[in-house]
C-alpha cells in the first residue's frame, strides 16, 4: 500500500498538483494597509539598515539582528531562524510590507529580547514526554511515538542536569499522564521553563522539523476562530515563549539537518495551560520514509536532545545578557527558499 502510494505521488501530474495546492494563498486575506508597515518602518524601528532586490526579497540588519524576507511568503528568517508568519509579506505598488500583528508578536521579541517580560536565568526545565501508555501518539512501521518522546526526554533530561539544571520530567515510564497534570508540574518552580517532545505523522511526503509556541493573544488563526478575545494562561508569557521557540528550533533545525519547517503558532493544551515559557517541538516525521527511520535510530534522539538543551542554554542567556541571538541556521537553506544570496552582516 505504501509502495504504491509512493509511485502514484511520484507521477508529474500529482506531484505538480501537490505544488500547486500547497502554495495556494489563503483565500480568506485581503491586504489592508492600515494592518501593515513598510519594512523601511519596521527597519527604522530596530534600527537597521537595509537592502531591497528586484525580486521582492528584502535584507535588513543591524546591531539588533537580521530579518530576510520576500513578498508572497507567510515566512522570514529572524536572526537566521524560520519562523511561520500569521499574515503574509506583501509587495503593493513598489514596496514591501510586514504585517503589524507580525511586527509585535514574532519580530519584536527576537530584536528586542530586553522587552521580553524578565524571567531571569533558566534553572529548573519541565521535560515532557509526549504521549504515553494507552495513548501511543503517532504509529508507522518504524515504531510508536510514545516510545521515542521518553527516550528523547531522557536524553535531554541527561544533557540538562549535566549543565546544571534541575529537570522536572512529566512521565519516566510509559504511563499515561493527563495534559492537564503536565502543563501543572512547572506552575509552582521559579525560573522555570517547559518543553513537549513530539513526534509527526503527516502524508507519506511530509518531512521537516517544528517547533510551536502558543498563538499569542488576539491572534486569529484558521484553527482558532473560536477563541479570538480569550487569553489562556500561557500567554502571560507570550514573548517568553516565541524567544524560547526561536532558540530551541534554530538549534533543532541546524542540527537534524532536517527539512526547516519554522516555528509556528498553535493553541495546544500544554501550552495554553500553561503558567511558564513554553514550547511544543515535534522533531520529525514518523510517517515520512527517511526520517521514521532516522527517528528510530538512537543517534538522532540523541542530536536532537542535544540540540535542544542547547537551545534551552541560548535561551537563558538571552535573558540573563539580553544578547542578541548567535546565529546558527542553514543560510544554504534560506538561499534556496527565498532565492537570495545575502551574505550575514
Ligand atoms: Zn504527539
Amino acid at each position: 500500500m505504501i509502495a504504491l502510494l509512493a509511485m502514484v505521488a511520484s507521477t508529474p501530474d500529482v506531484a505538480a498538483a501537490k505544488r500547486r495546492k500547497k502554495f495556494k494563498k489563503p483565500a480568506s486575506f485581503v491586504f489592508n494597509p492600515s494592518d501593515y508597515l513598510t519594512i523601511e518602518s519596521v527597519a527604522d524601528q530596530y534600527g537597521l539598515s537595509r537592502s531591497v532586490s528586484a525580486g521582492g526579497s528584502f535584507k535588513l540588519a543591524g546591531a539588533a539582528g537580521t530579518i530576510f524576507g520576500r513578498s508572497g511568503k507567510q515566512l522570514i528568517y529572524v536572526n537566521n531562524t524560520l519562523m511561520n508568519l500569521i499574515r503574509p509579506v506583501v509587495s503593493h505598488q513598489g514596496r514591501i510590507y510586514l504585517s503589524k500583528i507580525d511586527t509585535a508578536v514574532v519580530v519584536d521579541p527576537l530584536l528586542r529580547p530586553s522587552a521580553v517580560r524578565a524571567l531571569g536565568r533558566v534553572t529548573t526545565v519541565v521535560v515532557d514526554a509526549g504521549h504515553g501508555g494507552h495513548d501511543s501518539g503517532a504509529r508507522s512501521r518504524f515504531g510508536m511515538e510514545k516510545h521515542f518522546t521518553l527516550d528523547t526526554a531522557q536524553r535531554l533530561a541527561k544533557h540538562l542536569r549535566s549543565a546544571g539544571y534541575k529537570v522536572i520530567m512529566t512521565r519516566t515510564a510509559d504511563t499515561f499522564v493527563p495534559l492537564a497534570t503536565r502543563a501543572e508540574m512547572g506552575a509552582r518552580q521559579k525560573n522555570a521553563i517547559f518543553v513537549s517532545l513530539h513526534y509527526n505523522k503527516g502524508r507519506v511526503v511530509s518531512n521537516g522539523v517544528e517547533t510551536y509556541a502558543l498563538t499569542p493573544k488576539d491572534v486569529t488563526t484558521r484553527e482558532s476562530s473560536a477563541l479570538l478575545s480569550e487569553a489562556y494562561r500561557g500567554n502571560k508569557t507570550d514573548g517568553a515563549n516565541v524567544l524560547l521557540a526561536a532558540k530551541v528550533h534554530s538549534r533543532m533545525a541546524t542540527a537534524t539537518g532536517a527539512t526547516d519547517r519554522g516555528v509556528k503558532f498553535q493553541r495546544f493544551h500544554v501550552l495554553r495551560q500553561n503558567a511558564i515559557p513554553s514550547v511544543l517541538v515535534e522533531g520529525g516525521f514518523l510517517s515520512h520514509n527517511n526520517e521514521g527511520r532516522s527517528i528510530a535510530e538512537a543517534k538522532y534522539r540523541e542530536t536532537l536532545a542535544r540540540a535542544i538543551a542547547l537551545g534551552i542554554k541560548d535561551y537563558s542567556e538571552v535573558m540573563v545578557h539580553g544578547t542578541r541571538f548567535r546565529q546558527v541556521s542553514n543560510e544554504n537553506r534560506r538561499n534556496k527558499l527565498f532565492g537570495m544570496t545575502l551574505n550575514s552582516p
